[in-house]
């Protein structure tokens, strides 16, 4: 049985050049051939010679198995492919990566860390699971498919867009594209595939992954031990573990006058930390009105220059040592103790207070939030694929500063009607004195139409203005 390839495979090919002789014979004049008695033949063998493309595959992924690379003296497979095939580098790659996304075992993108004990996930792992049972489904059928090389270099080609974290993965839409492939030309596969991975990895917005940390946060208590004690655990983003460490500051116990505090000299950090944490939930449960002001304060740094030219994957310094991302630096301003720094270029602090006191810090930063998505309205593309766009144009005197700066979507930006003019079909991104918001103006006198998209709905400045009731910004 395992050895029915070895043995058989010479023969089937031995086939193969006989037919191929024949046919080459049929077709040694071409003028003379009759066409009509041959052409459905030579259709036919067009839709044989598809089936190669995954053989092509299936060999590779064999040969990637068996260490061929050996076969010529090198550690790569790929070698062994370009000299005994007499194939290209591009193609033996192809070849190899098509085999293993075929017969590799799928791979799941983030296995959970172990330290996550707690059922708060359950939905997001069962959802894990389900996904790896499809892709391993679809990986099987992908295998039974046919599709010759050219449209497989095509679903290739488009498939290396898809990340990793997309729904559905990508066997399932390789499993897809295949079918697909069947019964539509080239071009169509690549537009329609270009179309499914588009569809497939809106599901991991940059918003979404920047939260990642966010979503899982949980603290959970242990059930007590032989002596009554408990373990804590969790996991916490990095605006919260910030305060839960501000809090938590040996250094600052003078706050707690009146505590057990007072008779800590020689106590370790650990245990200081425990007298603290009881000391903080005593008062919070004997407060009736459940007022955390002053228990902490968390500073972010950061320059002038910094903050007006954010970027989602930035991340901020804080006295605590831990690093804040923009959305951390909105969950932040929630907390009305927490003060903020900004640093001009030179270093000197420009402006430093709490929370209330930099609430134009804190809209600057909301600013920044509501462009997750292009400003215009209805419009759902990520702040990734927009560039920024100045409202007043930087040709008349409009400044490079937040509050002249949207983003815009390569269509959108295109369209704008930057010079304002009557006679244009196209309107241009502007703010909207009564609310502050960018959005879109079709006409002069026209209101100001904004993006109520709900990728644009869960920016952190829409929470915020949701808090604030539409406070103007900026
Ligand atoms: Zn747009």
């Amino acid at each position: 049985m395992e050895r029915m390839n070895h043995s058989g495979a010479d023969v089937l090919v031995a086939q193969i050049d006989q037919a191929m002789t024949g046919l080459a014979e049929l077709l040694a004049e071409p003028a003379l051939a009759h066409f009509e008695s041959i052409h459905p033949a030579f259709e036919a063998l067009e839709k044989v010679f598809a089936r190669k493309a995954g053989l092509d595959a299936a060999f590779a992924w064999a040969a990637d198995m068996n260490e061929a690379g050996l076969k010529v003296g090198s550690s790569r497979s790929t070698d062994y492919l370009m000299q005994r095939l007499d194939i290209s580098r591009a193609e033996a790659t192809a070849r190899l990566r098509r085999g293993k996304a075929l017969y590799d075992p799928p791979v799941e993108p983030e296995p959970e860390p172990d330290d996550d004990p707690v059922a708060d996930d359950d939905a997001t792992r069962a959802a894990a699971r389900e996904k790896a049972e499809r892709e391993r489904k679809a990986q099987a059928a992908a295998r039974g498919r046919e599709a010759a090389g050219e449209k497989r270099a095509v679903i290739d080609e488009e498939l290396r867009n898809l990340s990793p974290h997309a729904t559905p993965g990508f066997n399932e839409l390789l499993d897809r594209a295949l079918e697909f492939a069947q019964s539509n030309a080239v071009g169509v596969v690549r537009h329609w595939l270009r179309e499914q991975v588009r569809l497939a990895n809106r599901s991991v917005s940059r918003l979404h992954e920047s939260n990642r940390a966010f979503n899982r946060r949980y603290v959970s208590l242990s059930e007590p031990d032989e002596h009554g004690g408990v373990r804590l655990s969790g996991y916490l983003p990095a605006d919260m573990a910030a305060a839960l460490s501000e809090a938590l500051n040996p250094a600052r116990s003078n706050i707690l006058d009146g505590t057990a505090l007072k008779t800590t000299e020689g106590m370790s950090m650990g245990k200081k930390r425990a007298h603290l944490l009881t000391a903080m939930c005593r008062n919070f449960l004997n407060d009736k009105t459940l007022n955390l002001k002053g228990i902490g304060s968390i500073v972010v740094s950061m320059t002038l220059d910094e903050l007006e030219n954010m970027r989602v994957d930035d991340v901020f310094p804080t006295n605590t040592g831990h690093l804040l991302d923009p959305f951390a630096l909105i969950r932040l301003g929630e907390a009305r103790s927490d003060g903020f720094v900004i640093h001009a270029q030179d270093g000197q602090p420009l402006h430093a207070g709490t929370g209330k006191r930099t609430a134009g810090v804190m809209q600057r930063i909301a600013l920044f939030a509501s462009e997750l998505v292009c400003s215009h309205p209805d419009c759902d593309r990520p702040m990734s694929e927009c560039q920024a766009h100045h409202l007043i144009p930087a040709a008349r005197g409009g400044p490079t500063s937040i509050s002249n700066l949207t983003w815009l979507c390569w269509g959108h930006h295109r369209d704008n009607n930057d010079d304002r003019d009557p006679v244009s079909p196209f309107g241009w991104a502007d703010r909207d004195e009564e609310s502050g918001r960018v959005g879109h103006r079709r006409r002069a006198g026209a209101p100001v139409m904004v993006n109520g998209t709900p990728a644009a709905r869960r920016s952190g400045a829409a929470k915020v203005r949701a808090r604030r009731g539409e406070a103007s910004v900026v």
